[in-house]
């Protein structure tokens, strides 16, 4: 994969020629060809879905569908019905939350990691509230990796869920998705498990089926697909063992009934107009992924992480904290680190007055942080359109803020 080449898909370089963008975990950059597939649906087809029954109409349907059908694909599920269409990662972490909320008894359980970003947290927190079930942690070493051996002790007949990201939102420690399925289901075959893979998606190969997990979530705009669009998938013999959630148009079969009869999975936790040319943006985003290819990708991601980590500790030595692993095989394309005498955020700020873009503070995920001991962090990371001069711009970058700052 040659990233010169792939930047030019990417408009935004024409108005900022000079940007360093290393903040694609936060949102990637949009293609060309994702902005036209949104641009077309609002100037050519702009109808309503699942209504109207002229021409535009079913053009709509049609696209929306069509690109539910890719999302299914493209994440190896076993049939459309299993992808619902949502706001983003944290609508449908708070919706799996809600279809486990129906199975919980008071004094049951819930497991979740030390290193969840504030979606995967939040939710299962009030939910433990509410039900009156336990929250268990599933401790991180300190390197970053999860403490799997933890899980035979913590796993047991009245734990409901198990919910951990794929990737580290700080960390950027790909972890063992299937590995740690496997290991709950062998404790408990009933426990629900769901991956937030908000930072996987869009960066290696993602399988629901090899994961085997029950729901997996993940946001458009981090796969260079629009805002507000995400994904909820659900095994579907489960997904049709819940209720509908929201309720209004679009979701309905006879709505006159004594008891109200739903459409099935997944209409039915689709109330209301969705984000059609959202959906239909993110089905181009998986067009684009695909052309470069997921191999591709990851193996692009992987070097320059690793370019990213030698270059970082030749240049700064102990004067600059990596935190987690080293290990570039473990990693996806996310670097958090510490500056020694400098705040995160005046990194951040110096560096963006040079129109390099990273992100700074606690990341959504202050408990993670706190269990660190880091008051904040600052991260960068990294997409297909990056390279190893971006790499060089920033450590330039990092150096005349250490000799602002008098430490060098
Ligand atoms: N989980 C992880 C690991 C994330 O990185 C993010 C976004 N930073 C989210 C959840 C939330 O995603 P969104 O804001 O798109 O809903």
């Amino acid at each position: 994969m040659e990233s010169t080449s792939v930047k030019k898909n990417f408009p935004i370089f024409i108005k900022h020629p000079e940007l360093v963008y290393l903040d694609s975990a936060a949102t990637a950059l949009k293609p060309a060809s994702v902005i036209a597939a949104v641009t077309n649906y609002y100037e050519n087809i702009s109808s309503n879905i699942a209504r109207g029954i002229y021409p535009l109409a079913e053009q709509a349907t049609t696209a929306f569908e069509q690109s539910r059908q890719t999302v299914a694909t493209f994440l190896g599920a076993e049939q459309p019905e299993e992808i619902i269409f949502t706001a983003g990662t944290t609508a449908s972490l708070n919706l799996a939350a809600t279809f486990i909320a129906s199975r919980l008894t008071r004094g049951d359980n819930l497991i979740i990691t030390a290193a969840e970003h504030h979606s995967n947290l939040l939710p299962w927190k009030e939910l433990a509230k509410t039900s009156q079930v336990e929250l268990r942690i599933l401790p991180i070493e300190s390197d970053g990796r999860l403490t799997l051996e933890s899980l035979n002790s913590l796993v047991d007949a009245r734990t409901k869920g198990m919910i951990f990201s794929a990737v580290s939102n700080v960390l950027g420690i790909m972890n063992p998705v299937a590995e740690l399925i496997t290991r709950a289901k062998k404790i408990n075959p009933d426990v629900l498990t769901v991956v937030d893979a908000a930072q996987a998606v869009g960066h290696f190969p993602v399988h629901v089926g090899t994961w085997d997990a029950d729901f997996v979530a993940f946001s458009g705009h981090k796969l260079f697909g629009p805002t507000g669009i995400g994904v909820l998938y659900g095994k579907y013999a489960l997904l049709t063992t819940f209720s509908p959630v929201a309720f209004g148009g679009g979701m309905v079969l006879d709505a006159c009934a004594k008891e109200t009869i739903y459409k099935d999975v997944p209409a039915r936790f689709e109330a209301g107009t969705p984000h059609i040319a959202g959906a239909i943006g993110l089905g181009a985003a998986i067009t684009f992924i695909e052309s470069i290819g997921l191999t591709a990708i990851r193996s692009h991601e992987q070097n320059l992480i690793a370019y990213t980590l030698r270059r970082l500790t030749e240049e700064f030595g102990d004067t600059l904290r990596i935190i987690g692993s080293l290990d570039p095989e473990q990693r996806s394309g996310i670097i958090s680190f510490v500056v020694e005498g400098i705040h995160p955020h005046d990194v951040a700020h110096l560096l963006g007055e040079k129109n390099i873009c990273v992100r700074a503070g606690l990341q959504c995920a202050a408990p993670l942080h706190e269990t660190l001991h880091l008051p904040a962090t600052t991260r960068l990371s990294l997409s297909v359109y990056n390279t190893e001069d971006d790499i060089e711009k920033l450590i330039a970058g990092l150096k005349e803020i250490r000799t602002l700052f008098s430490l060098v």
